[in-house]
């Protein structure tokens, strides 16, 4: 399409005039425990797809927080490493984050549904189907560390979820991946984690690798298990190798075996 032409041609002409510092980027990798796994290829791929977030995505700041570069670019390459072998046009259909200084209350529910998702009372982060995405930088500053919890990869799933047009916890699966075969690995490891948190009740959280959040719906469920998924990939194998297996196809990355990954499968 001619379209795709002219976007691909801009984002060459980007890449090329305005590429991310190096030390800003060596900066990022370091402090960023969950990408100390990406092959040499893949962190110039993400390095790539974090330039033009930054570019394409419009940041606004509310409540006095002002976001330094390296604060941005946290954001930026948090969002970016679910769709390194997927695609920047994954996030197409929205463009503004809102980021909040601290955890936010939900006073802004929308009766149509349109909001879509809370934490509790206090939220880390929201979703609005086809609007904003709104994140705490003090939750974006506890994520990236490799122990299961990440706000902005979190609020990227449910992003991803919607591309379906549905917020169920089925993003459009690739072509040669099996609906049946996704429905049958969730379904069954949320049945299970559902028994467990309703059997262990105030326990849940402390005893039950998975937070316990997951248990909530099927779309909470895809979110926490994508949060796993790149930060604590181990746990999430260990616990739902089902659902371990479907996410390594849909983002076609496996982050205990990066060698698998195959360079050429980039589109959708
Ligand atoms: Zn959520």
């Amino acid at each position: 399409m001619i379209f795709d032409y002219f976007r691909n041609l801009r984002r060459a002409k980007l890449l090329a005039r305005q590429p991310l510092d190096p030390d800003l980027w060596k900066q990022v990798l370091e402090q960023h425990p969950i990408l100390a796994r990406l092959t040499e290829a893949e962190a110039i791929q993400l390095k790539e797809l974090t330039t033009l977030f930054l570019a394409e995505k419009q940041f606004e700041c509310v409540q006095g927080l002002v976001l330094e570069p390296y604060q941005k670019a946290s954001i930026a390459v948090q969002a970016c490493l679910p769709v390194l072998h997927l695609g920047l046009d994954w996030y197409a259909d929205w463009k503004t984050l809102i980021l909040t200084p601290k955890e936010f209350q939900d006073k802004r529910r929308d009766p149509d549904g349109a909001l879509v998702h809370e934490y509790d009372e206090e939220l880390g982060g929201q979703v609005m189907e086809l609007g904003p995405v709104i994140l705490s930088w003090r939750d974006v500053e506890d994520s990236g560390w490799g122990d299961g919890y990440n706000v902005v990869i979190h609020e990227m799933a449910h992003k991803l979820d919607l591309r379906s047009g549905d917020y169920d916890g089925c993003p459009p699966l690739h072509n040669g991946m099996s609906y049946e075969e996704w429905e049958l690995s969730f379904t069954q490891a949320y049945e299970d984690l559902r028994g467990k948190v309703g059997r262990l009740g105030k326990r849940a959280e402390k005893m039950l690798a998975l937070d316990p959040y997951a248990a909530t719906d099927p779309a909470e469920f895809f979110a926490v298990c994508t949060e796993y998924f790149f930060e604590a990939p181990r746990v999430l194998l260990k616990e739902y190798p089902g659902v371990y297996g479907q996410l390594c196809l849909f983002y076609r990355q496996s982050p205990l075996t990066p060698e698998r990954v195959s360079p050429e499968r980039k589109s959708s």
